[in-house]
């Protein structure tokens, strides 16, 4: 529908959407009064899916349903979407700071020759056009930005805005529109799957340790993972950690990593670098361990403690499994 904010689907392979929707759809609607949609490209649709979007507040789904979307190509992806878009000519195009959507937004938004605002943490409507704010230069400023013309597309930090309230029971209309035959430009070679730490998604986690240099090596991330078993948070790590060997990359946290927003941040060993606090500065309450009370984390700290690590970390450990298994 014409006018409508239109919020891309971040799905979790499996047919159901990622919580970022409830966040990426509350604020959609906040801003749109109402005209809510979303568009789903998948090759594993699922009621229960479809079922979710609708009570988050999504009025329509636009379902894309081939088996040429799975696995994500962004080239394909943004085909489809453009196409779409310019037949039904929303009025913003909504993405989540995923892997998958920053880069395929970009593309989406240079097909459409319109401006991308990425990596937004909020929006105001002012008289008839949206002004969003974001981050820049590392996070140290905020800077507002609006559109020469539309459709307004962004991407959506996660964790920042508030999650739309499931409404049970409220349904979306579903539309599977008719599209050329996706074409890819690139083949697809081999899919390896990344093998599952059992703990939460990085970005998606409300609450985050991270692990620094001083941690020392790969084999002492253990304690962090035994801690964050117990609180049930995810494990991230600096630059300095990955470009150790110590983590994969998709474990960082920072400029040139993942960005982070999650209700708790705990650093282990981190001293706040520029290009870290870069991808966490934004998480609510921020807690450092550190031997050295000069750590520029320290500065942006809500709790800090100047410690040891291996002391602090499994004293903590023993401290909530005593809490939270009472
Ligand atoms: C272009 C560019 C992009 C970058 N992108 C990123 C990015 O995305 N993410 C990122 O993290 N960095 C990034 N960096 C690197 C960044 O500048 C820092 O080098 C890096 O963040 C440092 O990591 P660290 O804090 O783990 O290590 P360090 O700076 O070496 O700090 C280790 C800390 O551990 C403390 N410590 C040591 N032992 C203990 C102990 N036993 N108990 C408690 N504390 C202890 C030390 O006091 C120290 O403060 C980037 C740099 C550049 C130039």
């Amino acid at each position: 529908m014409a006018n409508a904010f239109w919020c891309i689907v971040e799905d979790d392979r499996q047919g159901m959407p990622k919580k970022v929707m409830s966040e990426v759809i509350g604020e959609a609607a906040r801003l749109a009064g109402g005209q809510v949609e979303a568009v789903w490209l998948t090759d594993k649709a699922s009621d229960a899916g479809l079922k979710q979007l609708g009570e988050w507040g999504a009025t329509r789904v636009w379902l894309l349903a081939n088996a040429a979307y799975a696995p994500y190509r962004s080239e394909v992806w943004a085909g489809a979407v453009a196409e779409l878009a310019t037949k039904e000519s929303p009025k913003a195009i909504f993405g989540a700071v995923t892997s998958r959507q920053r880069e395929f937004v970009a593309r989406l938004a240079a097909r459409l020759g319109v401006g991308l605002a990425a990596d937004c943490v909020a929006f105001a409507m002012e008289g008839d056009r949206l002004v969003a704010t974001r981050p820049i230069y590392a996070g140290k400023l905020l800077s507002k930005v609006a559109w020469a013309k539309g459709p307004w597309v962004a991407t959506l930090r996660p964790n920042v805005f508030r999650p739309a309230e499931a409404q049970p029971g409220k349904t979306a209309a579903v539309e599977r529109p008719s599209l050329s035959a996706p074409a890819a430009i690139m083949k697809f070679v081999e899919r390896r799957e990344d093998v599952s730490t059992g703990l939460p998604e990085l970005a998606e986690a409300e609450t985050v340790i991270s692990g620094g240099r001083g941690m020392k090596g790969p084999e002492n991330y253990v304690i962090l993972e035994d801690l964050a078993r117990v609180i049930g948070a995810a494990v991230g790590a600096s630059r300095a950690a990955v470009d150790a060997g110590w983590r994969p990359h998709r474990f960082q946290i920072g400029q040139t990593g993942r960005t982070i927003s999650p209700k708790l941040y705990l650093g282990f060993g981190v001293s706040g670098a520029i290009q870290h606090l870069a991808g966490m500065r934004t998480s609510k309450v921020i807690v450092a361990v550190n031997k050295d009370p000069e750590a520029p984390i320290f500065k942006i700290a809500d709790y800090g403690i100047v410690a040891d690590l291996f002391e602090v970390v499994p004293a903590l450990t023993a401290e909530f499994k005593k809490l939270l298994e009472k």
